[in-house]
């Protein structure tokens, strides 16, 4: 019999999100109908027991960021984390001014609170990229302003995976007295993040981008040098210490609790490994496909990050071709409108390329055998497509030896 996990695809797009490490499965089940209670009652060991395994959840994300417990604030995801960033710092922000910068490759999560920002009358810098999509902080420097009350700029591109250069960043703001916000949805638990060493004053948080649930996430806020200020924007009850309204969902708090401790204590030697299958994969498309581009650095770039382009195809047509294999072509977020991603365009990326790029996500269940079987289903779809286009026979598709 042919099961449903037979018939799916090999999953490579785990920038789009990750599946439920099975210890965190394991630990939030406990918590939905057992040990239920809600973590504000202060009255029964019903709430206790959800405060206590709230409060070793909010331990374990605090210490994969190297920041203390309370100045987590548990969110639905990074989207509200980003939103409360901004329009939590911005409302509080008053007479020392009303201008943001930012960067042309951020996610919507970040652009368009900044859109909404603009019509209330902030201004906002959005500062472009160069070819290597890596932010220079000489271009941050010379934008910053007196009035510049934030600078947010994401940790890691999730379309092509690129690093900022945080520490730089939070220096450049600590010396101007500008908060730092930074989106590490894709980062966090991918690589080390330390809050104290990057100077960061506020950091974004998604668990299911890193082997916990979807719906929740978390925004730290920096409580000392400085203590940042948030207006929340969800009112209603006075939790998480005034900042974020609403009964914590407490089975979620627990599976991203289990999958911050994991992503802690296991990441650097999964980070190696992936590092290992991402540059095995591209060595085999390289000699398959010698005039392939990657889109953005690859030495300031997450481990497990690959974004192609292979000039003369459609990404839509290679999506079609590779059906075996879940990956995303575009922004995976924006693939749904035929428009080419506004990361790519940043870049300079021309329109034909952008549209002719893949994005290969890698994760905790991706073997050798994975990426060796989509690199030859690529390079043979590639090639199939050029020669359909061409008009000429199609060729041998057969796979190059392959590359360690
Ligand atoms: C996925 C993602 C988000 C949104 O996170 P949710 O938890 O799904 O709301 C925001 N920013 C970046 C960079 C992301 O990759």
């Amino acid at each position: 019999m042919v099961t449903l996990a037979e018939r799916l695809p090999v999953y490579l797009d785990h920038h789009a999100t990750t599946p439920c490490d099975a210890r965190v499965v394991e630990a939030m089940v406990p918590h939905l109908a057992g040990t239920f209670g809600n973590a504000a009652s202060r009255s029964h060991a019903y709430g206790w027991a959800a405060d206590a395994a709230v409060e070793q959840a909010r331990d374990r994300v605090a210490a994969l960021i190297g920041c203390t417990p309370k100045e987590i604030v548990f969110t639905s995801g990074a989207t509200e984390a980003d939103n409360l960033a901004l329009f939590g710092v911005a409302a509080l922000a008053g007479e020392r001014g009303r201008h943001l910068v930012s960067v042309a490759t951020e996610h919507k999560a970040v652009l368009e609170p900044l859109e909404a920002l603009r019509r209330r009358g902030f201004e906002v810098t959005l500062l472009p990229v160069p070819p290597d999509g890596v932010v220079r902080v000489a271009d941050v420097e010379a934008a910053l302003r007196p009035d510049t009350v934030l600078l947010t700029v994401m940790a890691a591109n999730n379309e092509i995976g690129v690093l900022a250069p945080l520490g730089a960043l939070g220096a450049l703001c600590k010396a101007r007295g500008v908060l730092f916000h930074t989106d590490a949805a894709q980062a966090a638990g991918h690589i080390p993040l330390d809050v104290e060493a990057l100077g960061i004053d506020l950091l974004s948080l998604s668990a299911h981008k890193m082997y916990g649930p979807k719906g929740i996430g978390a925004l730290y806020v920096r409580r000392r040098r400085p203590m940042v200020r948030l207006e929340p924007q969800m009112l209603g009850g006075g939790h998480e210490r005034g900042r974020r309204a609403g009964t914590p969902p407490v089975h979620q708090i627990v599976g991203f609790g289990v999958a911050a401790e994991i992503a802690r204590t296991e990441g650097a030697a999964e980070a190696s490994r992936l590092r290992g299958l991402r540059d095995r994969l591209l060595a085999a498309l390289r000699a398959g496909l010698p005039d392939l581009r990657v889109n953005g650095s690859l030495d300031a770039r997450l481990p497990h990050n690959l974004n192609v382009s292979f000039p003369g195809v459609e990404g839509e047509a290679l999506l079609m071709a590779l059906r075996a294999f879940a990956l995303s072509s575009g922004a995976a977020c924006t693939s749904a409108t035929l428009e080419p991603s506004h990361v790519l365009r940043a870049l300079g990326v021309p329109s034909d390329l952008a549209h002719a790029s893949l994005r290969f996500g890698l994760g905790r269940r991706n073997t050798e055998a994975d990426v060796d079987a989509v690199a030859v289903a690529t390079i043979a779809a590639v090639r199939r497509l050029r020669a359909l286009r061409s008009g000429a026979p199609a060729p041998e598709t057969s796979a190059p030896a392959a590359a360690s």
